[in-house]
C-alpha cells in the first residue's frame, strides 16, 4: 500500500506566515558560501544539507491521509483541509478517481473542514462512501454543511453518496485490504482505523489521549496494535502541556514513544501538530522524542524509527 500525508496539523489550519517565510529565506542566505554556487550539483548539495526547519515546513493543513491499496482503491482518513491537497495531486497527474472510501475519526472541525470544498462531492460521476461506527454520521455530516455555515447545503452535492455504519469488531474488506477500527479516548469520542494488506499494517490514531488503559495488554489491544508496521499517532503536546491540558484529548510525544514501544510497532509518525508550534519547535519535539527513545534503548530495547508527520510525505510498504 501507499500512504500519503495531506494534512498533519491539529485543531486549526496553520499557514506559514510571511514573517516565518522571510526568516527561512534569510537563514538560507546567511549559510551560502561562493563554493555552494559553483554548479547545479553543488547547489543541490547545499540545499540538501539545510536543516528541515529551514528548507521546508511540516505543513499547516488539518488532518487528512490517503491510503492506496495495491489494487488502487482510494481510502481517505479524515477530511480536514489537507483534502484539497489530495484532490490537487489527482488533478496534477490527471487521475480519474471514480470512487472514494472516506473513514471519519470523529466530527471535530479540524477533521471535516475540507469536505465542503472537495470537488469530487459535486461530481455526479463519482461515488463516495463514508464510514464510521457512529449511527448518527449522516445527520452530523449533513448538519455541518447547513446554510449559513456554508453558502450551499449538503443537498448541493451531486456525487453518489453512501453511509456505512461499522459494526463492533467488524473487519471490512476493501480493495484487497482489510480495515479494522477501535475506539480512542477523546472528548466526544474518536476512532482509530487500521489498514492491513499483504501482511503489512498501517494504523491511523489521531486525537487520542493515551491513558493507563491503552497500555494494558488486553486481547483487543494486542490484536490491534502489536507488531504493526507503522502508526500515525497523536503527539500534540510536550509532557508539560499534557499535564496542564489533562483531559483535552491529546497525548505527549513521550507517551506516544512509550506506547509504540509497548506494542513493538516499527515506525512512529508524530501527528496532530500543535498549531502554535513553529517548524523549528516541531523539529525540537522530534529531537526530544528521539532522545527519549534513545534513553529507553539504553535500557536494553532497540531503537525506534520516529519522524514527524510531514505534509506531502509519501511512503510505501
Ligand atoms: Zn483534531
Ligand atoms: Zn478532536
Amino acid at each position: 500500500m501507499i500512504v500519503r500525508f495531506w494534512g498533519v496539523r491539529g485543531s486549526s489550519p496553520t499557514p506559514l506566515t510571511p514573517g516565518e517565510l522571510r526568516n527561512k529565506i534569510s537563514a538560507v542566505v546567511q549559510r551560502i558560501k561562493p563554493s555552494h554556487l559553483h554548479n547545479s550539483e553543488t547547489r543541490q548539495q547545499f540545499l540538501s544539507s539545510l536543516p528541515p526547519e529551514i528548507f521546508g515546513t511540516v505543513g499547516g493543513n488539518t488532518a487528512c491521509m490517503e491510503v492506496r491499496t495495491a489494487e488502487g482503491t482510494m481510502i481517505v482518513l479524515d477530511t480536514g483541509t489537507g483534502l484539497r491537497e489530495l484532490e490537487k495531486r489527482g488533478r496534477k497527474f490527471r487521475e480519474k478517481i471514480s470512487e472514494y472510501h472516506i473513514f471519519i475519526s470523529h466530527f471535530h472541525y479540524d477533521h471535516l473542514l475540507g469536505l465542503p470544498y472537495f470537488g469530487a462531492m459535486y461530481n455526479p460521476g463519482v461515488k463516495v462512501t463514508f464510514y464510521s461506527p457512529y449511527p448518527a454520521m449522516e445527520r452530523i455530516l449533513s448538519n455541518f454543511m447547513n446554510v449559513p455555515y456554508h453558502p450551499v447545503g449538503w443537498d448541493s452535492f451531486a456525487a453518489k453518496i453512501q453511509f456505512r455504519i461499522l459494526k463492533k469488531n467488524e473487519t471490512l474488506k476493501l480493495g484487497g485490504a482489510e480495515v479494522n477500527w477501535i475506539r480512542r479516548n477523546h472528548p466526544n469520542g474518536s476512532i482509530s482505523y487500521k489498514v492491513t494488506e499483504a501482511g503489512r499494517s498501517f494504523i491511523y490514531s489521531t486525537d487520542t489521549e493515551l491513558t493507563e488503559k491503552d497500555f494494558r495488554r488486553t486481547d483487543k489491544n494486542v490484536s490491534y496494535f502489536q507488531d504493526a508496521d507503522a502508526i500515525v499517532l497523536d503527539a500534540q503536546y510536550t509532557l508539560g502541556e499534557a499535564i496542564e491540558k489533562y483531559n483535552w484529548g491529546h497525548s505527549s510525544y513521550s507517551l506516544a514513544v512509550e506506547f509504540v514501544r509497548e506494542f513493538s510497532i516499527k515506525k512512529l509518525f508524530l501527528f496532530h501538530h500543535e498549531p502554535l508550534n513553529t517548524d523549528s519547535e516541531m523539529e525540537g519535539i522530534l529531537r526530544s522524542a528521539q532522545w527519549f527513545d534513545n534513553r529507553l534503548e539504553h535500557r536494553g530495547r532497540s531503537s525506534l524509527e520516529i519522524d514527524l508527520a510531514r505534509e506531502g510525505y509519501t511512503f510505501e510498504f
